[in-house]
């Protein structure tokens, strides 16, 4: 009874340790430290499939001649430990000098005289990926008492490399998505830098020539600047989305009146808003709203979130821009009664590159970096944006800034 008692004890230590750690050398070598106490043996040890290898391999080892286990490989044909591994079933052998399976180079090697020997296969699913051996019963025979006991260490320690193993895999998918985060950043910082160059002497050149030639070709030469124009704002968006991420935008902030940016944002729109039959209703306070932030940006959060609104409301809908001041922060809301967004992607439209409508079969523009773009600048001036949106019903963009901007962190140090 005392010693079903103080084997208990010991499985739920392991299991304890077992759920704590993904550390799984101390793990191993407590597993096996307990097979060798509880089945009352001179030495135990956990040998692990080298799959490319196809040999076994100790992996951890309790005794005295544990330190020199280390690394020695032995074979899954013709030993004792691949015979349990491929037939899935304990053994127990009480003279393995004797048995024409057991590999005598361990033995030998470690200078150790296996007297009598306890195998268990390491199940996990529908595999066997290891053996746990129990070596020198110190009186007796190994009874069944024994192997139950190894069983359950050997699951246990299954369960360990098990865990180890996805642990590892998710470190090495991790490394490889950062790896492949920092070439795509990589490669959008050069490839927008290798065209902005050839991009600005196309539009330098194209205007020239747009005012020299007149009348004749003036409507082709206002295509060519037009698309230029295109290209530049992708450009600048896919810098923005890099300078973003990377923490290298940073705010220029000056004192303004939101109101007045509003209006202005919503006039550049005006000739597209009309002939698309749409129309835009501004709902502002009669007073200026004064706020202190990073003009341009601001602009770029407008111009973002209205240029939206117009590319998915249909002919025939409404736009309207909403603004309000409180104590400490401006509130603005850009909606529209357009095709609207399902409730599913309503969550994922501030991701980057996300798009509601399938890039191969969508009707509207854009690369599904403007929201993304947008959030961030809103979060870099201490603020937040929101989306509510219902399909075929329309959209509404909210986003709050404070009045004055975020004291950056070296600077709130600097004050206290
Ligand atoms: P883009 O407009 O370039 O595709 P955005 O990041 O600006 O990229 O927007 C992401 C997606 O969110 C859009 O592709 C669209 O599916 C959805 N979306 C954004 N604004 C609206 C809106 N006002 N109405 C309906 N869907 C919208």
């Amino acid at each position: 009874m005392k010693d079903q008692v103080r084997a208990l004890e010991r499985l739920l230590d392991v299991t304890r340790e077992l759920t704590a750690t993904v550390d799984l050398g101390p793990l191993l070598t407590k597993i096996v430290a307990v097979a060798a106490e509880l089945t009352e043996s001179e030495g135990a040890s956990i040998l692990l499939l080298d799959k490319q290898t196809g040999e076994l391999r100790f992996r951890a080892a309790h005794g005295s001649s544990a330190s020199s286990l280390a690394d020695i490989p032995v074979p899954v044909e013709g030993s004792i430990a691949g015979t349990v591994l491929n037939s899935g079933n304990p053994v127990v052998v009480s003279d393995p000098r004797k048995d024409p399976r057991h590999y005598e180079q361990v033995g030998e090697q470690i200078d150790m005289d296996i007297r009598s020997l306890a195998a268990v296969p390491m199940h996990f699913k529908d595999q066997n990926i290891g053996v746990l051996e129990a070596v020198n019963k110190q009186e007796g025979v190994f009874t069944e008492q024994d192997i139950d006991m190894l069983l359950t260490l050997g699951s246990q320690a299954a369960v360990a490399v098990e865990n180890a193993r996805l642990v590892e895999e998710l470190r090495q998918a991790y490394a490889r998505l950062g790896e492949l985060d920092r070439l795509k950043s990589d490669f959008i910082a050069i490839a927008s830098h290798e065209l902005r160059t050839p991009l600005g002497l196309i539009l330098g050149y194209a205007t020239l020539l747009r005012d020299q030639v007149g009348e004749a070709a003036s409507h082709q030469m206002d295509v060519v600047v037009r698309a230029a124009l295109r290209v530049k704002h992708i450009i600048e968006t896919m810098l923005n989305l890099r300078y973003l991420e990377t923490g290298e935008l940073t705010l220029v902030c000056v004192p303004f009146d939101l109101c007045a940016e509003i209006r202005s944002a919503c006039n550049a729109y005006r000739t597209l808003v009309e002939s698309q039959g749409l129309t835009l209703s501004l709902h502002l306070p009669p007073h200026p709203l004064q706020i202190c932030a990073d003009r341009d940006k601001v602009r770029t959060i407008l111009d973002n979130l209205l240029s939206n609104a117009v590319k998915f409301t249909p002919q025939g809908g409404h736009i309207w821009v909403l603004a309000s001041g409180q104590q400490h922060t401006v509130k603005v809301t850009i909606a529209d009664d357009g095709i609207g967004i399902p409730p599913e992607a309503l969550g994922r439209i501030f991701e980057r590159f996300e798009q509601v409508e399938h890039h191969m079969t969508r009707r509207h523009g854009g690369m599904g970096l403007g929201l993304s773009i947008v959030r961030g600048l809103v979060e870099l001036h201490g603020g937040r944006i929101w989306a509510e949106s219902e399909p075929e019903k329309g959209s509404h963009f909210t986003f709050i800034l404070p009045i004055k901007p975020p004291i950056p962190a070296e600077e709130t140090s600097k004050e206290e």
